[in-house]
């Protein structure tokens, strides 16, 4: 019995929960809100996962900058492309959120609970200032409070610069820490086709066919996005940049679009990442396993774009209406949140614990899009892998780490 359940991939299940789910709701109409506790048990256990997967990844993320320097131009370089395209990509997705209002159908009546609406908003910008700073980092924890604590991980992770050589258990720690939290993720994600069947049922029996159809149109916002992203950004940064022909790239990465699409992780997708890059590709080993390792955990420009896409989506739904400086601040948190998030599946929904509060949209919109997060993760992760492995091309064609006979057989992979 139990084979049988985990033989079927995990996609496989959420998609099947997924519908499942639907169906029921439609079929027993608010009732349904009966079963949502199961939906709720598999929000807290990933709330349960925000502090200490930020503070493990972020802490590892901003340590592994050392290696970027020994790096010399490679890391430069791919840490400004990193940085370039996940920022063009928020405002992609902030973009996308505001001409076509994913979340503008849902009558917020009908939403029973609202959740804690975080009023951040009337405190004087001297406050907000004074509030980057944890008074006591264990208290920042204890309340999820995940600015001061972001604060506080870059503090670590630039003290571990600092300290150089000594500082180097201190970052082994983090790395491992990290590590053991992606595992510890693995087991809640398991937990997916229960909550999303919960909670699909939840949002088609309580809120009915609009809350699906806001739903639906999030969801192919996220693939417009994304495709977005890939065929446009991407295939740019390849014909100008690195001045190879976009189809050659995208026909040497095939590989390891199928991969992270269906396992929806960069980091399962990691081997097959380096494989289509060196072999493919002709991208040298130093730059490929350097360039798409560190991008794997810190480039997600997939992600970035979902999470100002999901912050407007909340924001409509629950009419909060956003500032341009509350756009800015999305802009930030979420390129912060890329480089937080692990490349593990739902690990952008994580994310969004990080990003909502700040700009005062309820964590309710988490429980709200959870159900179809999936299919939304499994499109972002291949735009998050595609990106690690456009950069290494692209950082390889810039130091002449390119072998471009290697690309042309690419025809016979
Ligand atoms: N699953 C994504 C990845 O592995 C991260 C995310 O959830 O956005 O790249």
């Amino acid at each position: 019995m139990f084979a049988f359940w985990f033989n079927i991939p995990l996609w496989q299940r959420v998609i099947a929960a997924l519908i499942l789910g639907v169906i029921l709701g439609l079929w027993w109409g608010p009732d349904a809100e009966q079963i949502k506790w199961i939906g709720s048990f598999f929000i807290a256990s990933i709330k349960m996962l925000v502090v200490p997967l930020i503070f493990f990844s972020l802490v590892s993320g901003v340590a592994a900058i050392g290696d970027i320097r020994k790096l010399g131009k490679v890391g430069g370089r791919a840490m400004i492309l990193f940085i370039i395209t996940g920022q063009i990509a928020v405002w992609l997705g902030l973009a996308i959120g505001t001409l076509l209002k994913p979340g503008a159908g849902i009558d917020p009546d009908k939403i029973p609970s609202k959740g804690d609406i975080p009023p951040p908003t009337d405190l004087a910008w001297t406050e907000r200032i004074i509030a980057l700073v944890p008074q006591s980092p264990v208290e920042v924890m204890a309340n999820v409070d995940v600015l001061p604590l972001i604060v506080f991980a870059l503090l670590i992770g630039i003290g571990i610069l600092m300290a150089k050589e000594e500082g180097e258990p201190v970052a082994k720690i983090f790395d491992s820490g990290a590590i053991v939290m992606q595992k510890v993720t693995m087991i809640v994600m398991e937990l997916t086709p229960f909550g999303v069947f919960a909670l699909m049922a939840w949002v088609a029996g309580t809120l009915g066919t609009d809350a699906l159809i806001a739903l639906a149109k999030l969801v192919g916002l996220n693939y417009l996005g994304c495709l977005l992203i890939i065929i446009v950004m991407y295939s740019c940064i390849i014909k100008f940049v690195a001045k190879i022909p976009p189809i050659d790239f995208f026909r040497g990465i095939t590989d390891a679009i199928a991969v992270s699409y269906s396992t929806a992780s960069s980091n399962a997708t990691l081997p097959v990442t380096l494989r289509c890059a060196q072999r493919n590709l002709g991208v040298s080993k130093s730059v490929s396993s350097f360039v798409i390792s560190l991008g794997a955990t810190i480039n997600m420009n997939g992600t970035a774009m979902y999470l100002g896409l999901a912050t407007l989506f909340g924001a409509q739904v629950f009419g909060v209406d956003l500032t341009w400086a509350d756009y800015f601040t999305i802009s930030i948190l979420a390129t912060l949140a890329a480089i937080g998030a692990a490349g593990i599946p739902g690990a952008g929904i994580i994310m969004m614990a990080l990003v909502f509060p700040q700009v005062g949209v309820p964590l309710e919109t988490i429980a709200l899009v959870a159900g179809v997060d999936r299919i939304m993760d499994m499109m972002r992760t291949t735009t998050n892998v595609s990106g690690d492995a456009a950069v290494a091309v692209t950082v390889a064609s810039m130091t002449g780490e390119l072998d471009k006979e290697e690309l042309i057989s690419a025809d016979d992979v």
